[in-house]
């Protein structure tokens, strides 16, 4: 194991111990809640958005250790963001654990990312890690649309979005 290997681990381990941002928002702009029926992960993040920047996000599940680690370094990366730039991370990352054979480039100030690539050696936790950001990808997408609302959906086993349902209230 390389020098590299052991910060990675560390960095996961010390997210999935003390996770970032974790709690509720009383009236968010969109509540979206994520579910991956394979490892039972379920995550729902509260988000705030005003004039297209993220004022502030919280978490709040159950996860493996892979999805909380995953959550509370995309909370960090993406609070106090712009919707474009958190849109242009959630694909940058997604490329990034589902490109196979090619070394994805992350800028620097997006570093924490490289943390979670040894998870692609674990095709089955690759969902895992990607839960959070396909959940926050869904939430954007309707807080621009219908804020206010509240959007349940659930992967299946494409890493893709599965069933969307939008409630409101
Ligand atoms: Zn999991």
């Amino acid at each position: 194991m390389s020098l590299s290997d052991d910060l990675y681990r560390e960095t996961i381990l010390d997210h999935y111990h003390h996770p970032r941002n974790q709690g509720v928002i009383e009236h968010p702009t969109v509540k979206v809640e994520g579910v991956n029926p394979l490892c039972g992960d379920e995550v729902t993040l509260y988000i705030n958005v005003n004039n297209k920047t993220i004022d502030d996000v919280k978490i709040h599940g159950k996860g493996c250790s892979i999805n909380t680690a995953s959550g509370s370094i995309m909370s960090d990366l993406i609070k106090g963001k712009s919707v474009e730039e958190a849109s242009k991370t959630i694909e940058l990352f997604k490329s990034m654990m589902l490109t196979k054979g090619v070394e994805v480039e992350i800028p620097e100030e997006l570093e924490d990312l490289e943390c979670l690539q040894g998870v692609k050696k674990y095709p089955v936790r690759i969902k895992c890690a990607l839960l959070p950001w396909n959940t926050l990808a869904e939430g954007l997408k309707t807080a621009e649309t219908k804020a206010g609302q509240f959007v349940h959906f659930e992967t299946n086993g494409d890493h893709e979005l599965g069933r969307v349902v939008v409630n409101g209230g």
